[in-house]
């Protein structure tokens, strides 16, 4: 993969600096598109030399409008063939980039955009397909139904887009993805667009993209969006010291680094004690154990993980409010490294440090190696805020039912936002493990969304559902 770490970008550029038509150039003018937001600027050129693309930026940045330009550009309207596939992991996003799409398509003739998500019947899509299409948008498992029925052919595929690959992966799509990128032509562009850029999106390009071009446009590790404080505690009031800074600061995803396993146990038991939904993970625990836990901590069901450094490694966890560190390291590369999980993208985060009078040689070393001096806050100072009791915003269900069963993410999705109606927006990761699936939902929609499992059907069979936790 070649790195290209974007220059500094012309933002504020003009479109008309872009080899695009004097239709598109006047459709850009009468949409109000003067100057182009910043990821346009850096990735419109690189993909408009025909260049296979990861592009990163923030939400609202104007990524659609970006690869919409790279997708029209390299269409033939006289070829019905669908030329373009958009990947979207939920119908209200591919409902989005449709209409993106049509209104930067109004500049040329008769370009026909489908959509094809699930959750409404297949054979409507299917005969829309059959009349021609030159560009779809839709969810990975619908189109996979199609291609399966024969309905779609994507043998003719000039550019596939990955849109929000994080929410993607976080969907459990990888594997739909790859059924999809393996029916398209291999001499296909191919454009990845992502919010964020956890570790799953460099396997995703390794797979699917070519000599990809990269832009990045917020870095991960932003020291500056780290906001850094030290407590002083005995050491008989440190577990609790945990509990207060929980209550208030209320982050709402927490890792509490401890430096052993034992102190791992204690922190867990003095949390759950006053009422904070926390799990645990440390060497002792049996993978099954240890991938319950990080499915439930990942899609936000549970709001604090106690963790040892050996446990925490190669966690992807993206959007992590505040670490705490329980203990000091003896290693100041170890801190670092604890509080690089937080303050990622666009979001600032919390590192809050806990130190004894016989840590303070410790915490020395560490602001010697960061070269910075330590802001201390006394304990004294913390006050519970308000918001009562500290729940997750994500309920897990589980499902009876997996991989066995060859029960897909899309499945799942299909069923909570077609017959059930319930928004895609609320439906958070969905985890398909051998024989059972766990899905995230937003706590406001959970009783509906057990009902609807539970009521309806998926895959067109029954299934249970209980809440995993409760
Ligand atoms: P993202 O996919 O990065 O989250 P969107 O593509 O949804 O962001 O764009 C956000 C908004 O910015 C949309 O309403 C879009 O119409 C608008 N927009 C995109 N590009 C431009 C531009 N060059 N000038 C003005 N508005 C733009
Ligand atoms: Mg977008």
């Amino acid at each position: 993969m070649t790195s290209n770490r974007t220059p500094a970008p012309a933002a504020g550029a003009s479109f008309a600096a872009l080899p695009l038509g004097d239709a598109m150039q006047a459709n850009l003018a009468q949409l109000g598109y003067t100057e182009m937001t910043p990821i346009q600027a850096a990735a419109l050129p690189l993909m408009l030399a025909g260049n296979d693309l990861i592009a990163q930026a923030k939400t609202g940045s104007g990524k659609t409008a970006a690869f919409a330009l790279g997708v029209l550009n390299r269409l033939d309207t006289r070829d019905f063939a669908v030329q373009a596939a958009v990947l979207c992991p939920t119908r209200e996003l591919a409902e989005q980039v449709a209409q993106e799409l049509r209104r930067l398509a109004r500049a040329e003739e008769n370009i026909k955009i489908l959509t094809l998500c699930g959750g409404t019947p297949l054979r409507p899509q299917a005969d829309s397909l059959a009349h021609g299409a030159h560009i779809v948008v839709g969810t990975p498992g619908r189109l996979m139904d199609h291609i399966e029925r024969g309905t779609l052919s994507l043998a003719g595929i000039k550019t596939l887009v990955l849109d929000e690959a994080d929410r993607m992966l976080d969907m459990g799509f990888f594997d739909d993805i790859a059924y999809v990128a393996k029916q398209c032509p291999a001499e296909r562009q191919t454009l990845l667009f992502s919010a964020t850029y956890p570790e799953g999106i460099g396997k995703l390009a390794q797979r699917f993209l070519r000599n990809p071009k990269e832009v990045k446009l917020a870095e991960r590790h932003d020291a500056a969006k780290i906001r850094q404080r030290f407590y002083e505690v005995r050491d008989d009031e440190r577990l609790h010291a945990v509990g207060q800074l929980l209550a208030h600061y209320r982050p709402a995803s927490t890792i509490a680094f401890c430096n052993t396993k034992a102190q791992c146990r204690d922190l867990l038991e003095v949390l759950h004690a006053e009422g904070v939904e926390a799990l645990a993970l440390h060497g002792d625990l049996e993978q099954r154990d240890r991938d319950l836990v990080m499915i439930q901590f990942a899609n936000r069901s549970c709001t604090v993980l106690v963790a040892t450094d050996v446990a925490a490694r190669g966690l992807d966890i993206a959007q992590l409010e505040a670490v705490i560190n329980v203990d000091v390291t003896q290693d100041p590369e170890v801190h670092v490294h604890r509080i690089g999980r937080t303050g990622r993208a666009d979001q600032a985060g919390w590192a809050l440090s806990l130190a004894s009078l016989n840590e303070m040689g410790r915490v020395g070393a560490i602001e010697a190696a960061q070269g910075t001096e330590f802001e201390w806050h006394k304990l004294s100072e913390l006050a519970p805020a308000p918001g009562g009791p500290m729940l997750a915003p994500m309920v897990t269900l589980q499902m009876l039912g997996g991989k066995k069963e060859k029960i897909r993410p899309g499945d799942v999705l299909g069923a909570l936002t077609g017959e059930a109606g319930l928004p895609g927006t609320q439906i958070g990761k969905i985890n398909v493990t051998d024989v059972f699936t766990y899905v995230a939902v937003d706590r406001d929609i959970a009783p509906q969304a057990l009902r609807a499992l539970n009521e309806g059907k998926v895959k067109g069979k029954r299934v249970k559902a209980r809440y995993l936790t409760d």
